[in-house]
């Protein structure tokens, strides 16, 4: 590991090796680093010490919805008796995001140890990684890795000669976007459909098989290596309050370079476009940017020098997300985005709740006919209604992202759906 203990000379953390040749064998990662500081957290770190670092850092979950690791750890009750699951969120089906993929194929062994790590400090013995489905790569990558893992005893029972054993499965989705979601991915482990359940419970208490869980993504659990080696204050010190850390973003549309970054948090729109992605490809200033992945609500040119954290995404009007930022500059065709989307949402839409399936479906028939030509009168009042009433009304957040591209390009860009609407309502 090349991170530098000096928090103002980090450069990456999940990244740090990601452009070594190799990394995904076990000996390149250990000549690299890897694994260096298992050892000492399985014999000097407690539980609750290493869930104290988690916390003093500040990380918050990279998956999308932010929330506090450390926190959610420590919701996890420890004497019911019953076993305690560690899930990895591999899903990335964010439109936009592909970040995670990144870890995966290229330093696994990252995303291995700190499971190890996470698996440790909550009492784990069986550890899954749920990949998305068409992840197929990526699931073989990680497999070799983990074979290699279980033959040098870094996985399975007694972990480097310690009291802690645990094992670690792969196990491949079947293509539904809705099984990013946690209780999604959790059914949809047990064998049933990926359906979102009703929260509470939350998973910490009752997750998979009814037994507490904890279920993280990649790019947080790749994160915790780092932070019990060089400590808690030290990621802390990274980024800005409330936003710590480096995050990767993974930015895509119409930039010269598109790609993932690794920037600290509080970095601008506007440096991470122009410095790391070579800017736009035609204009100046962007038209608009999907900040947080395709289910955030839009920021446009005004936005462009807003720093990249949780809470000044908020005030601008969206979120962080995923991180998976999509650009658009002036040839943009934002009403056949936008149907696209909506397409999209109805395709994935579980369907338990009612204002999901039935709203998904309305928004994507009234924005088809719209982009056609053939909008009716009357047709931008039922999907702002639309899309109005399925927020904040069903088991899981997909309604809201559905509603998210329709709500935006009504408020920024309503001339774009007038265009298409011509004739009177039948
Ligand atoms: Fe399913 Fe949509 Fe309800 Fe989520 S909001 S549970 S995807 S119907």
């Amino acid at each position: 590991m090349t991170i530098s203990a000096d928090p103002k000379k980090v450069k990456a953390i999940c990244f740090d090796r990601v452009e070594i040749k190799g990394q995904n064998k076990l000996a390149v990662a250990k000549a690299n680093g890897a694994y260096e500081f298992l050892p000492t957290v399985l014999k000097e770190f407690t539980s609750e010490k290493i869930i104290a670092e988690v916390k003093t850092s500040g990380l918050r979950g990279r998956g999308g919805a932010g929330f506090p690791t450390g926190l959610k750890w420590s919701f996890v009750p420890r004497n019911t008796g019953k076993p305690i699951y560690l899930l990895c969120n591999a899903d990335e089906g964010e439109p936009g995001t592909f970040k995670d993929r990144d870890i995966m194929r290229f330093d696994p062994h990252l995303l291995i140890e700190g499971m190890i790590m996470a698996g440790f400090a909550l009492g784990v013995h069986d550890a899954y990684i749920y990949i998305r489905g068409e992840f197929l790569h990526e699931a073989n990558v990680l497999n070799a890795a983990i074979d290699e893992a279980y033959a040098a005893n870094l996985l399975g029972e007694h972990i480097l000669g310690s009291d802690f054993s645990m094992n670690l499965t792969v196990h491949r989705g079947a293509g539904a976007y809705i099984c990013g979601e946690e209780t999604a991915l959790i059914e949809s482990l047990e064998g049933k459909p990926g359906r979102p359940r009703f929260k509470p419970p939350f998973p910490a208490v009752e997750g998979y098989y009814g037994c507490p869980t904890v279920v993280n993504n990649v790019e947080t659990l790749a994160t915790i290596p780092a932070i019990l080696k060089f400590g808690g204050a030290w990621h802390a010190a990274i980024g800005k309050p409330n936003s710590t850390g480096m995050k990767i973003f993974s930015v895509s549309g119409h930039v010269n370079k598109p790609g993932n970054y690794e920037v600290p948090m509080g970095t601008s729109l506007k440096t991470l476009i122009e410095e790391y992605c070579g800017g736009l490809q035609h204009g100046t200033v962007p038209k608009v940017i999907i900040p947080g992945g395709s289910s955030t609500p839009w920021l446009t040119a005004e936005h462009y020098d807003t720093p990249l954290t949780y809470d000044d995404m908020v005030k601008a009007g969206s979120f962080i997300g995923s991180g998976a930022i999509i650009v658009m500059d002036e040839t943009a065709d934002l009403l056949a985005l936008t149907r696209r989307l909506s397409h999209f949402y109805a395709h994935e839409s579980c369907g338990q709740c009612t204002p999901c399936r039935e709203g998904a479906g309305w928004l994507e028939r009234v924005l088809t006919r719209i982009e056609a030509g053939q909008g009716q009168e009357g047709d931008m009042e039922v999907l702002q209604d639309a899309a109005q009433y399925m927020a904040g009304r069903t088991i899981c957040a997909l309604a809201e992202g559905a509603a998210a591209p329709v709500l935006s390009i009504i408020r920024h860009f309503p001339e774009a759906v007038k265009a298409g609407i011509v004739g009177k309502a039948a």
